[in-house]
C-alpha cells in the first residue's frame, strides 16, 4: 500500500513549473535553449522595495507577526483598494499570505466540501483545477473560444451554475491568454450571478498593473451587490517584480478571512516579516515603476504578437495584460507535419530549435501554446527567428 494520500494522487506536478525546469537541465547539459515558460517578470526588485527590506532586518522586524499580516501591510493594502479600486474594507476583512497562491490554496481548503463545484473558465491558470481537487472539490471546467477571446460569456456562466456551485474563478488580465474583461463583460456575468444569489467569486487580480492599449481595469467586487459574495486576490509579485517575496492578500467577507487565518496559523503562520515590510513599501512607495515597466512589456507584446501573426500556420490574438500570449497551431497540426496534438509542436520546437513554450492543453485549451514574453527583446527576437524556422521547416 502506498504511504502517499489519496487526496494527493488527485493532482499532477504544475507544468508550467515542468517547463521551465526541463529548460534549465537542457541549458545547464550545455544547449542553448531560450525559456519562454516561466511566468514572472524578468525586471528587479525596485529598489526603494529592497532598501525597506534591509532596513526591516536591520531594525529588528525579524521576528512572527501576526498570522494574516502585520497592521502596517494591512493599512496598506486597505489604501491600496480605495486608490486604486474604490473599494473600503476593514482590516478584518484583509488577510496575507505567502504569495497569492497560498491565499487561494487557504480559501479552498476552508470553504469547499466533497462534491462543491467550482467553476473554472478555460484557458485556465495550471494551478486553479489541482487546488481545488486537492480540497475536495470539483472543478467544472468551462471552455471558452479563440472567438470568444478566451473570456466566459453570460450563457455559459448560466449554463454552468448548478446547485453545487460554490465558486467561480474569475482572473482578469489572465494567465495564459492575457485577455481582460471590459467593466461590461464583468457586469453582463455580474447579472446572472445576481440572479443566482449563492454563488461566490474569487476574482484573482494579480495582472491588474501589467495592461495596454488604455485598458481599464475593472473587478467584480466593485458591483456593490457582489462584493458581499467576493473574495479579491492580489500581490505584489507580478506587479512590483516580487515573485521571490512571497506575498500575496486577499480581501472579502469576515467569515472566509478568518477561516484563511485559522488554516494559516496551523500550517505556516505569517509570511515573512521582512517580506511584509517590503510589501508595504511597493504599495506605498512611488509607483513609477509601473508604468516604465508597462512600456517596456507592450514594446515586446507588440513585436511577439506581430511575430507570430506573421508564421504560416500559426494566429496570435493581441492581449490587453499580463505577460503571455496563447497563439493557435491548430494550422500545423496535420498529417504532413507529422504533428497531432499542442503536446506533439511544444515537445518537437524544444527538441529541434531550442525554445521552452508550454502546450494549450496544460491550461485546459487544446491547439494553443503560450509564450511568456517576460524575457529580454535580445531573447524575444532570437526566439521568434527559431520558432518561425521551425514552423517553416515542418511544410
Ligand atoms: N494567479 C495567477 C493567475 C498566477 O499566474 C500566479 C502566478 O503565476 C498566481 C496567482 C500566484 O502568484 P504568487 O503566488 O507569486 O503571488
Amino acid at each position: 500500500m502506498s504511504i502517499i494520500s489519496d487526496s494527493l494522487k488527485r493532482i499532477k506536478p504544475s507544468p508550467t513549473i515542468a517547463v521551465t525546469q526541463k529548460a534549465r537541465e537542457l541549458r545547464a547539459a550545455g544547449k542553448d535553449v531560450i525559456g519562454l515558460g516561466a511566468g514572472e517578470p524578468d525586471f528587479d526588485t525596485p529598489d526603494n522595495v529592497k532598501n525597506a527590506a534591509i532596513k526591516a532586518i536591520k531594525s529588528g522586524d525579524t521576528k512572527y507577526t501576526a498570522v494574516d499580516g502585520t497592521p502596517a501591510l494591512k493599512k496598506a493594502i486597505i489604501a491600496k483598494f480605495k486608490r486604486e479600486n474604490k473599494l473600503s474594507y476593514s482590516a478584518d476583512q484583509i488577510t496575507v499570505g505567502t504569495g497569492g497562491k497560498q491565499v487561494l490554496y487557504n480559501a479552498f481548503m476552508s470553504t469547499l466540501n466533497k462534491g462543491d463545484e467550482v467553476i473554472i473558465p478555460a484557458p485556465f491558470w495550471v494551478s486553479y483545477p489541482d487546488m481545488v481537487l486537492l480540497a475536495g472539490g470539483k472543478p467544472k471546467i468551462v471552455k471558452c473560444t479563440e472567438q470568444e477571446g478566451f473570456k466566459l460569456t453570460a450563457s455559459k456562466l448560466r449554463k454552468a451554475i448548478t446547485k453545487k456551485t460554490k465558486w467561480l474563478i474569475l482572473n482578469s488580465p489572465s494567465n495564459p491568454t492575457g485577455a481582460g474583461y471590459t467593466k461590461k463583460e464583468i457586469e453582463d456575468l455580474a447579472k446572472v450571478l445576481i440572479k443566482n444569489k449563492k454563488v461566490h467569486i474569487l476574482s484573482d487580480d494579480i495582472y491588474e498593473h501589467i495592461k495596454y492599449d488604455n485598458f481599464n481595469f475593472y473587478t467584480i467586487a466593485q458591483n456593490s451587490k457582489l462584493k458581499v459574495r467576493t473574495l479579491t486576490m492580489n500581490g505584489v509579485s507580478k506587479s512590483y517584480a516580487m515573485t521571490g517575496w512571497r506575498i500575496g492578500y486577499a480581501a472579502g467577507p469576515k467569515d472566509i478571512i478568518k477561516a484563511i487565518g485559522k488554516i494559516q496559523s496551523q500550517s505556516t503562520s505569517n509570511p515573512s516579516s521582512i517580506s511584509q515590510a517590503a510589501a508595504v513599501e511597493a504599495l506605498n512607495g512611488n509607483q513609477g515603476f509601473i508604468k516604465k515597466r508597462s512600456k517596456a512589456f507592450k514594446e515586446r507584446r507588440d513585436f511577439v504578437v506581430k511575430s507570430l501573426n506573421n508564421i504560416k500556420g500559426i494566429n496570435c490574438l493581441t492581449p490587453n495584460g499580463a505577460f503571455y500570449v496563447f497563439p493557435s497551431c491548430k494550422g500545423l497540426l496535420n498529417k504532413k507535419t507529422k504533428l497531432k496534438t499542442d503536446t506533439d509542436f511544444v515537445q518537437k520546437l524544444l527538441e529541434k530549435s531550442n525554445v521552452a513554450v508550454v502546450q494549450g492543453s496544460a491550461f485546459g485549451l487544446d491547439g494553443y501554446f503560450r509564450i511568456s514574453y517576460a524575457t529580454s527583446m535580445q531573447n524575444l527576437k532570437k526566439a521568434m527567428d527559431r520558432i518561425r524556422s521551425f514552423c517553416e521547416g515542418l511544410s
